[in-house]
């Protein structure tokens, strides 16, 4: 096989150079009222962004989320158990990359909870402005889950209203979106 990065024959999805070269470095964003940590700059995974797609993209995605996401929340101080949110939106794809990226990066006393927030909207939202985002809110069905405390996790961050949607919809149910993570933010 080919690695999804460079395209040089590969063992793996991702060959052991990009693996190497490719470091997760933690960095806030400030999503009006939430916090948002991104660990990838977008160029060196943007490949990535595209063969999601795919079904082999789920086994790159998920190197990426075991790099960055695990150490992550291992060593993450929190008091109470937290819910890991994965934001399920993508219908129609071959499979849900968000839920691929909580499962493989959950750690410590954050568990993963699949499809407690699935957008009920069919519009398609990649590539779009703030502007048409806005206008077409996601809906988001809420479905309940024992932790009180919440992290938010989706793949990329672009304008950020997807994610302040969701943590909208979890305090509106009583939760509390402690902050969110995301593979990448696309400026
Ligand atoms: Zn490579």
């Amino acid at each position: 096989m080919r690695c999804l990065l460079c395209l040089k024959p590969s063992l793996g999805y991702i060959c052991r150079e990009c693996d190497e070269a490719i470091k997760a470095r933690p960095r806030v964003h400030t999503l009006r009222d939430l916090e948002a940590i991104t660990f990838y700059d977008y160029d060196d995974i943007a490949p990535l962004t595209y063969a999601k797609y795919y079904p082999f993209g789920a086994f790159a995605l998920k190197r990426l989320a075991i790099k960055a996401f695990k150490p992550f929340f291992r060593d993450l101080k929190l008091e109470n158990a937290a819910a890991l949110i994965p934001i399920d939106d993508r219908l129609g794809a071959w499979y849900s990359h968000s839920a691929v990226l909580a499962k493989a990066g959950a750690d410590g006393m954050v568990t993963p909870r699949f499809g407690r927030l699935r957008a009920q909207s069919k519009e398609r939202y990649a590539g779009k402005t703030f502007a048409f985002r806005a206008a077409h809110p996601r809906r988001f069905a809420f479905k309940g889950f024992a932790e009180q405390n919440a992290i938010l996790l989706d793949d990329l961050i672009t304008t950020g209203t997807t994610l302040l949607e969701a943590a909208f919809t979890l305090e509106k149910n009583g939760k509390n979106p402690l902050f969110a993570v995301a593979l990448t933010h696309a400026q």
